[in-house]
């Protein structure tokens, strides 16, 4: 039996060493990019091309959900002060990661993990709650990936390097210009 995995990317630098020891096992998987909190549309289109050029890498399949932004809006209207970390983050995970679930139930995905939580600005329990909240209404099995410890985010500067992977300053929706190469 297929035990397919559904892994949610929000950008290259942050999967890239995921991507690479999920291949490295044979884990059978493939990527998929849902990330409507990404402004501009010209820098979610990057990040986009970025990531699909990394699979092509690894010779995973790679795929997009819609760009609702709008909706990621609606969803987050009032919270536009908050601080990384926030409430804001609360919802913006929990709606990608839940859309993300939904599908993969439908396609006959087996599970679904996601890098949210790679990047040290991250808070990953913040990520965790938020997903295991998701699995439990949509009845999907969220694994927890390791992208942080056991040399992971030494490989992930590495390949950052090595693949001249596109590293953005800032989250998604609001620019942290004073950051560079998280
Ligand atoms: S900082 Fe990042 S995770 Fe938090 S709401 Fe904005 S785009 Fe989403």
């Amino acid at each position: 039996m297929s035990e397919k995995l559904l892994l949610l990317s929000c950008c290259a630098p942050c999967s890239c060493a995921v991507i690479e020891k999920l291949a490295q096992e044979g884990r059978d998987f493939a990527v998929v990019f849902y990330n409507p909190n990404i402004r501009p549309l010209q820098e979610y289109q990057r990040r986009l091309e970025e990531n699909k050029r990394l699979c092509a890498v690894y010779n995973i399949p790679f795929l997009a959900l819609e760009y609702d932004n709008e909706r990621w809006c609606e969803l987050t209207r009032g919270l536009e002060n908050e601080p990384e970390r926030g409430k804001r983050c609360d919802i913006c995970f929990y709606m990608r990661l839940k859309r993300v679930m939904e599908y993969a139930k439908a396609e006959g995905y087996k599970a679904v993990a996601s890098v949210l939580g790679v990047s040290r600005y991250k808070d990953l329990d913040q990520v965790n709650r938020m997903a295991a909240k998701a699995a439990a209404e949509t009845n999907m099995t969220y694994e927890q990936i390791e992208g942080r410890k056991g040399g992971m985010q030494e490989r992930r500067q590495t390949l950052i390097k090595t693949l001249n992977l596109y590293n953005q300053s800032y989250c998604g929706c609001k620019p942290r210009p004073e950051i560079k190469n998280d």
